[in-house]
Formats: structure tokens, sequence, C-alpha cells
């Protein structure tokens, strides 16, 4: 058997690597560096950015841990230098993964040239490829707002500000999602006035909105302006500062900046490969998909930020498992409902499994265990008390209602606060395996840990 795989993000080099390790001879085809989006340009450099933050932020809160003043001049260009150099030595581990002998990598453009041939075109020319199965895994690129201004030179995407060669005095960002916070987090550490402009009711739309509003109050304290329920309107240059022109329950408001991030979100890239043109089926979000991420050519697939379902590069990955395992036929058990989601911001913010919210919308009985980081003996030697725990849980059903899932089980877990990010993991394996709250109150947390915030709501 022989595959192509054509994108090596994380979706499309896991994949095959696996599918080596598995004996399956792969053609992975590249036109950017390996890694893709996540490595180069997403979750890697702005973690490198996050650590800066942490650390910048701790050395501004010297005293109140009882070290005295530490001046200090921030060395942005230094900062860009070691993002770089953590990019560049992981990408170079995945290069050297992708040597192995039954991978080829190609570099180049890819398009399709029928359902069966994949045409690969680079400076030394063009080259044809055929293979049993194909995976698309070419990802997504960053979404702009249909509003006068959007096009202005210098307003800027997730991309560009990671080579931005000064920290802006006043950076407003547009969008109030994942990676709008991120960059509003990092930069606000870095020293810029952060206005956000979020068009829905509350910040980070998807996730549970108890969390979303405690994390804005907290974003808020750090001297993030966030704007909710603003609507931009248009976008205007005058000299060297952009002026954002919003409607906010009627009334329309503006922002003046020296810099702005359009951060609305990302689509799947629909005309990296000429998809209609060969008979492979879209829809807004993407490249349409069954179960399995076979499109509705079945020795096609499609898996990560192009077919739009979850935009993470973990689910990339395990949509790229669920994808070999079909072609293999190989069962699994991997249930991609179950998709932890991180913001890391600070503090971070995290979620998996189903909200209160969705399970009322649902009509699924539950009851929410809560605990708070400022009883958590780790977090207060931290001194970052700000946060809590969310556990979801099933509760009995109404009489007449039916009982959905079993009492006790745990749907959902949603927490921000120190490290948010690390310890969603362990709520992510106990819903994944069904398990149910007497399941997990057995289980023993190391004291003193940050863990322990979960331990305490489940014991309610
Ligand atoms: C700023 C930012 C921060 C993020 N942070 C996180 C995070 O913390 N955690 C998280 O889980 N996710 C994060 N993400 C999202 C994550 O980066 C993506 O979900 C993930 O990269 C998707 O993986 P993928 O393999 O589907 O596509 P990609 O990583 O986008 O890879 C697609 C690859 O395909 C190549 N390609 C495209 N067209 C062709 C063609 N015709 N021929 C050959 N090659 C082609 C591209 O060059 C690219 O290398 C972040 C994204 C951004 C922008």
């Amino acid at each position: 058997m022989k595959i192509i795989i054509i994108g090596a993000g994380p979706g499309g080099y896991e994949t095959a690597l696996l599918a080596a390790k598995r004996g399956v001879e792969t053609v992975i085809i590249e036109s950017g560096p390996v890694g893709g989006t996540c490595l180069n340009e997403g979750c890697i450099p702005t973690k490198a950015f996050c650590k800066n933050a942490e650390y910048i932020d701790q050395l501004h809160e010297s005293e109140a841990y009882g070290v005295g003043k530490i001046d200090f001049t921030l060395d942005f260009q230094s900062v860009i230098e070691r993002k770089n150099t953590v990019v560049e030595q992981l990408k170079s581990g995945v290069e050297s993964l992708l040597s192995h002998k039954l991978i080829n990598l190609v570099r180049g453009r890819a398009f399709f040239k029928d359902q069966h041939t994949v045409t690969v075109v680079s400076d030394s020319g063009s080259e044809d490829f055929t293979a049993d199965y194909i995976i698309i895994a070419t990802g997504s690129v960053s979404a702009s707002l249909p509003v006068p201004g959007a096009d202005l030179p210098g307003i800027l995407t997730s991309r560009e500000i990671l080579d931005i060669d000064h920290i802006p005095q006043r950076l407003c960002v547009i969008g109030g999602g994942v990676i709008g916070l991120e960059f509003a987090s990092i930069f606000r550490s870095f020293g810029s006035e952060v206005n956000v402009i979020e068009y829905c009711k509350d910040i980070l739309p998807r996730f549970d909105s108890d969390l979303a509003k405690r994390l804005k109050q907290s974003l808020g304290k750090r001297g993030i302006e966030i704007s909710t329920q603003s609507q931009v309107l248009s976008i205007a240059l005058n000299g060297n500062e952009y002026e954002v022109n919003f409607s906010r329950k009627g009334k329309e408001e503006r922002v003046v900046a020296d810099k702005v991030l359009m951060a609305v979100g990302r689509r799947a890239a629909l005309n990296s490969l000429n998809f209609t043109e060969v008979g492979i089926e879209t829809h807004a979000r993407g490249v349409k998909v069954n179960d399995f991420m076979q499109t509705n050519i079945p020795h096609i697939y499609a898996i990560g930020d192009i077919n739009g379902l979850m935009m993470l590069a973990h689910a990339a990955t395990f949509q790229g498992i669920v994808a070999l395992d079909h072609i293999m036929g190989i069962q699994n058990e991997i249930d991609l409902n179950v998709m932890p989601a991180a913001v890391f911001t600070s503090p971070e913010a995290a979620s998996v499994g189903m909200t209160e919210d969705e399970c009322k919308e649902k009509g699924i009985a539950v009851k929410c265990l809560k605990s708070f980081f400022r009883a958590n003996g780790k977090a207060v030697t931290m001194g970052e008390t700000d946060g809590f725990c969310k556990v979801v849980v099933a509760s009995q059903a109404k009489e007449g209602d039916m009982q959905l899932f079993p009492e006790g089980q745990i749907l959902g877990c949603h927490l921000y606060g120190p490290h948010s990010s690390d310890i969603i993991q362990e709520a992510c394996a106990m819903i994944s395996r069904k398990a149910t709250l007497s399941e997990f109150q057995d289980v023993i947390h190391t004291h003193p840990t940050l863990t322990e915030v979960l331990q305490s709501a489940i014991h309610g």
C-alpha cells in the first residue's frame, strides 16, 4: 500500500510518521517549511512568547515575592530571536523524523491532476505521484472582516505580529477568541496598552460562559480593555494611527491604536488545491468528511484545519490517526468529540467536554461542582490564586425525561487559573473513558499540586 499526504503540519507529518512506523510507504508533499502553521506561526512561536510574558510579569511582581524590586529593560529583538531559535530547533527535529526510509518528503506545491494523481510543482520542475490513498492536510489561513479599511497596509494577522520589530504602545485586537486573547495577554505583559473588540456577547464564544465571564474580569484587572457585543464598522489610517470604529449597543465608539491585529478566526485553505475540479465536495467550513475523515471520494481523506471541524493541532493529529486506521482497517476507540482546548492567556484557561449551557440546551440534567484556586495550597505558594475549576456531571433526570447519561458520569470540565492547560488533561482522560464521579474520587492526587483543584471540585 502507498499513501500520499499533502501538507506537513501536525496533521500531515504525524500521520506520515505513524504510517511509516506501521510499514506503509508514504509520500508527503510540503510547499513551505515542515511543521505547518502550528510549528512555524501558531502554537509554538506564541508559546515561546507566552514564556517571555510570564517571565516579565514575574519580574514586575518581584517585590511581592520578597526579592525586592528588579529593574530591567526588555530587549525585544532577543525575544524574537529566542522564538525563532525554538521554532528552528523543533523544525529540524521534524525534518530528521521525516527522513525515515519509508517517507519521501517532496518539496513543492501540490495539486490534483485527477482523483488518483497529484502533481507537484517546484523550482526544479513538476512531477506526478500516484498512490492507493491520498490524505489532504493543507490547513487554514487567517480570516478577515469585510469592512472598509480591513486591507489597509500594516494591519497585522497572527503571522505578521510574530515578527513585529517593536512593541506597539497601543495595540487593538479585533476578535476575542483564542488567538486574539493570547496575543492581547502577551502584548499586555510586553507593555502595550491593549484593547480587544469582540462581536459576540462574551469572549471565547465556544467556551463555558461562566469561565468566559470570569476570565474577562481577570484580563480586565491586568489592564486589557475588552469590548464585547461590539461590531467593527471600519478602520481608518490617520498618519501613523489606526482608528477602529465600532458600534456597541447602538452607540458608535472608536479605539485609536498604533497597530491593529486582525484575529477574527481562520478558514480552511479551500484554494490550496483544485478541490472542485476533481469533484471533492466542500462546504463553507471546509472539505466535507465523514466520521473517518473520508471525503465523498472514498480513497481521499481530509484531516486537520482543512475540514474545519476543530482547528487545533492535536485535533489534526488525531484525525490523522482516525483516517489512517480506517485506511488500514484498524479499530480504535478515539472519540474526537472529547477534544481538549486551551487558551494560553495569563491566567490560562482550558476546557473539555460539554458545557453547562450546552447540557441545558440539549435537556441533559447536570450538576456543576466547583473549586477555586485560592483554596489550593500550591496556587497560594505560587501567588497565583485567580481561577476556578468547574466540573459538569450528569445528574438524575427529572421525572418523564430521558436519562441520557448514567448519573454521576463526568461530562465536562472547564477551568481557568495557573497551568489549566496541563490540569485539563486528567479530566480529558476521565471523560474519554466515560468515568463517573466515584471512579474519579478514588484517584489519589499528589499534595501540594495544582491538580488538587480538580480533586477538590470532584469531592464537592
Ligand atoms: C497564532 C496561532 C496560535 C495557535 N495556537 C494553537 C495552540 O496553542 N494549540 C493548538 O492546538 N492549536 C493552535 N493553533 C492552531 C493550529 O496551528 C492548527 O490547528 C494546526 O496547525 C492545523 O494543522 P494542519 O496539519 O491541519 O494544518 P497546518 O499546520 O496549517 O499545515 C498545513 C500545511 O500544508 C501546506 N500546504 C498547503 N497547501 C499546500 C499545497 N497545495 N501543496 C503542498 N503543501 C501545502 C502548508 O504549507 C502547511 O505547512 C494556533 C494557530 C495560530 C494561527
